[in-house]
């Protein structure tokens, strides 16, 4: 819902296109985040939690591995004048994500038996309107007790409480879809930050559902305007297949600031 907030085009081509980019997308600035999700990911659901102490070098161990096995499918332009850090000092910076994030795991409690990564959830709202959405950890400490928690890779810690945490609240309003109660807790895990920033679950839980609502009827009714602008361009992957984007660039309406070093992947 937030892509199609900031561009109708981008979501059709990107959510129902499927549409590939004629120039590969550079995910020089997103791969540390991927591949630190991944780490996490099967730090829960393969309980790799269990080795204890051992934990975290077997960990940062893999981070090379893991890094390698991403680059596979998402594609880093090492030529590019933003590639500021070498392959192996982001492996490095994986590394500390790790040291970081198990920190933050056992300073906030972030780790019970029943603790799951990457968790689907779907349901049908009253209007007859279906959602869903991943859920990066769940983490259940009883049925009543269940925190939601979205791991960021936010560089600059003055962006951190500016992250769109809508996204946590649509989590919730699933969750209750689905359990009948909220979660006690939703905040973003910060990973390179040592820090969470928690938010209340059900608060504003009024503007998601018509926000939900109102996305629907304009992805039903076909509304795909294209909303060129610095912001949204910038990290855009189709800026090269979007003639919006280039008339706004002839025009002057697109610039772009040397400053932008992260992307907010919600
Ligand atoms: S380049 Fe800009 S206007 Fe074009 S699809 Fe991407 S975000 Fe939208």
């Amino acid at each position: 819902m937030s892509e199609y907030e900031k561009c109708p085009l981008l979501y059709k081509w990107n959510r129902l296109d499927r549409k590939k980019p004629s120039v590969p997308d550079n995910s020089y600035y997103a791969i540390c985040g991927i591949v630190k999700q991944k780490l996490f990911e099967d730090f829960y659901n393969k309980e790799w939690w269990r080795k204890g102490a051992e934990c975290a070098p077997y960990m940062e161990g893999l981070a090379e591995s893991y890094f390698n096995a991403t680059l596979e499918w998402a594609k880093v332009d090492w030529n590019n004048p933003i590639a500021k850090l070498s392959k192996e000092q982001l492996i490095e910076e994986v590394r500390s994500g790790v040291r970081k994030g198990i920190k933050i795991i056992k300073d906030q409690k972030l780790l019970t038996k029943d603790s799951k990564s990457e968790v689907k959830l779907t349901a049908t709202l009253k209007n007859k309107i279906n959602i869903l959405g991943k859920v990066d950890f769940i983490i259940r400490h009883s049925p009543e007790k269940v925190w939601i928690i979205d791991g960021k890779d936010t560089a600059k810690p003055d962006k951190m409480p500016k992250v769109d945490h809508r996204q946590l609240l649509f989590y919730s309003l699933l969750y209750y879809e689905n359990y009948g109660v909220y979660p006690e807790k939703v905040g973003f895990m910060f990973w390179r930050h040592d820090d969470v920033l928690y938010y209340d679950p059900k608060k504003g839980m009024d503007e998601i559902l018509k926000w939900t609502e109102d996305t629907y009827w304009k992805v039903r009714n076909g509304k795909f305007d294209p909303k060129p602008s610095s912001s949204n361009c910038h990290f855009c992957k189709y800026k090269n297949d979007c003639e919006a984007y280039t008339r706004e660039v002839k025009e002057g309406g697109v610039t772009f600031a040397d400053d932008v070093t992260e992307i907010n992947l919600f």
